[in-house]
């Protein structure tokens, strides 16, 4: 029978548990124990996809075409728990699903009510993961302990542990434990005041991860063991790294976080085995040579929206051995002070995917300097659609050339709507998505880095290459590199001509990981290392750089 373990968040958001969470997986993966990870989001839509990254960040996408919360991120790049719809609820999700059964007549006649009804919902989706060869599901709770909105999913956890065992559930808090610098001191009145709530809804969390600027005392901890009502050994520190992200599971290790969680839950773990992490972990901290790489987007400046796109160009520097700086450029700034002041030091140009007609402009010159130039460009989503259409405009000859996105009335449609996209009406979860087959042009630069004829990527997307265009483009010196199976879809574009020219319909961010870097994201990165160093390894001054 699968065990339970339930991640919550206290005093503030932003406390890290989706890391924190992911870290546990990836140590009792590392014990030989087979993990499932799960999030459920307090929040109303059914899910992110319909969300601006101005309030959600990145909408990360699965094999099976869900559009989840980007802390399924973090589990697939430090698991291998596989992930699909079952593995990120909402409460709108919950309620949809509850209200469609109520019309359905599932109820009885009964009146239908947050508890049971809602609470029973979500002990399903928590059940439904403690499948047969699963040792541990892994529960995060989004949200912080004192929420309207959390508390149906606090009580159905609370209720779970009567129903299962308590012995085969263990609750985690991430706590906050302050430092006040007038004061000079670390303040643990914010925790006691929120595991303080947690117990009054019923839930006496096991282990407390305390999120701590400075070391914590052993008084302190003290403290905290007292009034939380914990034993002092399950007051874990959890010290900020501003080094990586990927400091977290071994900073949990040195407080034995993993021995506590096999030992509470009487769990049959083998020995931890960390080589591989402290493997990539010496390669990060000791880079053995330095690029630059632009990231230009519509939302460069918010932190978390192109996030699986900067992980992913951590994992290329960690597999080069280089230390990367990356310089978030938005993509209307060059439209104002134009690509060469913002762009000039960068040793490659990467445009994100994006919706919406603000910012294109930028993008456009900003790949149209990459190409000219011969700096290395990957585009990715948009990124290639901008590319394609800048392509159309300075090199086949179509100056108006356009998205039907941008301008329904273009005189050349380069991009326009996918075919199976034209009687959508509804927004959300109506994109082309997740995981799809592409065949692979054997006399390509992709096909050399993906070493293989078939490829499955993940895509979001509604519009697409416009076929009618490809031959002119071909006799300009474009491959269609990528195809879907039916020879239909472009998926990817290149330029023969050009040291590194790729840009892709699909997201291959998501498939990356820092024991794995994904090929494109390896090949874009060392063609751009090749440059830097072409160019004499020079430091140059660079704009915007994070
Ligand atoms: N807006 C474009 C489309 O819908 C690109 C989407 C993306 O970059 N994810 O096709």
């Amino acid at each position: 029978m699968a065990k339970h373990i339930f991640v919550t968040g206290g005093v503030v958001s932003s406390l890290g548990k989706g890391l924190t969470s992911a870290s546990i997986g990836m140590l009792l993966e590392q014990r030989g124990l087979r993990v499932r990870m799960q999030k459920l989001d307090p929040y109303i839509n059914v899910d992110p996809g319909t969300m601006s990254p101005y309030q959600h960040g990145e909408v990360y996408v699965l094999d099976d075409g869900s559009e989840t919360d980007l802390d399924l991120g973090h589990y697939e790049r430090f698991t291998h728990s596989p992930l699909t719809r079952d593995s990120n609820h909402t409460t709108g999700q919950i309620y949809l699903s509850v209200i469609n059964k109520e019309r359905r007549g599932a109820f009885l006649g009964k009146t239908v009510q947050v508890i049971p009804h809602i609470t029973d919902e979500i002990k399903n989706v928590i059940q439904k993961l403690a499948e047969d060869d699963v040792d541990v599901v892994i529960t995060e709770i989004g949200g912080t302990v004192g929420d309207i909105e959390s508390q149906p999913f606090l009580e159905a956890i609370r209720q779970f542990a009567l129903d299962v065992g308590k012995e085969n559930c263990l609750y985690i808090h991430l706590t906050l434990v302050l430092y006040l610098k007038a004061a000079d001191e670390l303040k643990t009145k914010p925790t006691q005041h929120s595991v303080g709530q947690l117990r009054e809804i019923g839930i006496q969390p096991d282990i407390l991860i305390c999120r701590t600027e400075r070391s914590i005392s052993l008084e302190d901890r003290q403290k905290i063991a007292l009034f939380c009502n914990v034993p002092i050994k399950a007051v874990i520190e959890e010290k900020d790294k501003d080094f990586s992200i990927y400091e977290v599971p071994l900073s949990l290790v040195d407080n034995e976080l993993d021995c506590l969680i096999v030992q509470k839950l009487e769990l049959d773990a083998e020995a931890l085995k960390l080589e591989q992490w402290r493997d990539l972990l010496h390669r990060l901290r000791n880079p053995v040579h330095e690029l630059s790489i632009a990231v230009v987007g519509k939302y460069a400046k918010h932190r978390d929206a192109y996030k699986s796109i900067y992980e992913a160009l951590d994992h290329a520097g960690i597999y080069h051995q280089s230390q990367i700086r990356i310089g978030r450029i938005e993509s209307e700034e060059i439209e104002r002070e134009g690509p060469e002041r913002l762009l000039a030091g960068y040793d490659g140009i990467l445009v994100p995917g994006g919706f919406g007609e603000r910012g294109i402009e930028g993008k456009i010159d900003a790949i149209r300097f990459a190409r000219e130039r011969k700096i290395p460009f990957f585009g990715i989503c948009l990124g290639m659609q901008c590319a394609v259409i800048e392509f159309a405009r300075n090199v086949v000859g179509l100056p108006h050339a356009d998205s039907t996105e941008f301008n329904k009335d273009t005189s050349h449609p380069i991009i326009c709507l996918l075919d199976e996209q034209h009687a959508v009406t509804d927004k959300g979860g109506t994109m082309r998505l997740g995981a799809q087959p592409a065949h692979l042009d054997s006399s390509s630069q992709a096909y050399d880095y993906y070493n293989t004829e078939v490829i499955h990527e993940r895509h979001r997307h509604r519009y697409e290459f416009n076929n009618a265009y490809r031959k002119q483009f071909e006799a300009h010196g474009m491959l269609f590199s990528g195809t879907s199976p039916d020879g239909e879809l472009v998926e990817i574009i290149e330029l023969p001509a050009h040291p590194w020219l790729v840009a892709v319909q699909f997201h291959p961010e998501f498939k990356s990981k820092p024991t794995a870097v994904h090929p494109l994201f390896a090949g874009f990165v060392g063609a751009s290392l090749q440059r830097h160093q072409a160019r004499g390894d020079q430091r140059i001054g660079l704009q915007n750089e994070i």
